[in-house]
């Protein structure tokens, strides 16, 4: 999640296509988030899309009017910082 210092083995999978929706569980429909932002994810209206395996996220309009994707850049990704 955006500014998360959570190392990884501190976090739980989420599947950015809920399994109750025919989500699969892979590394494609996958994200590692920690415990508070995992909860975050499933009570708020934030979305996360996967952009060449880096998750991106986009804050719910109440928090962002420009709802403009944001990542993690605390934890190098596979993509280069600026969203494409
Ligand atoms: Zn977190």
């Amino acid at each position: 999640f955006p500014d998360c210092t959570s190392p990884a083995t501190w976090t739980e999978a989420h599947h950015i296509i809920p399994w109750q929706a025919g989500g699969e569980t892979s590394v494609e429909n996958g994200c590692l988030l920690c415990s508070h932002h995992h909860t975050l994810l499933h009570t708020s209206d934030w979305s996360i899309q996967l952009i060449n395996g880096t998750p991106w996220f986009t804050p719910p309009w109440i928090i962002d009017h420009t709802q403009t994707p944001r990542r993690n850049t605390y934890h190098h990704g596979l993509t280069p910082q600026q969203h494409p």
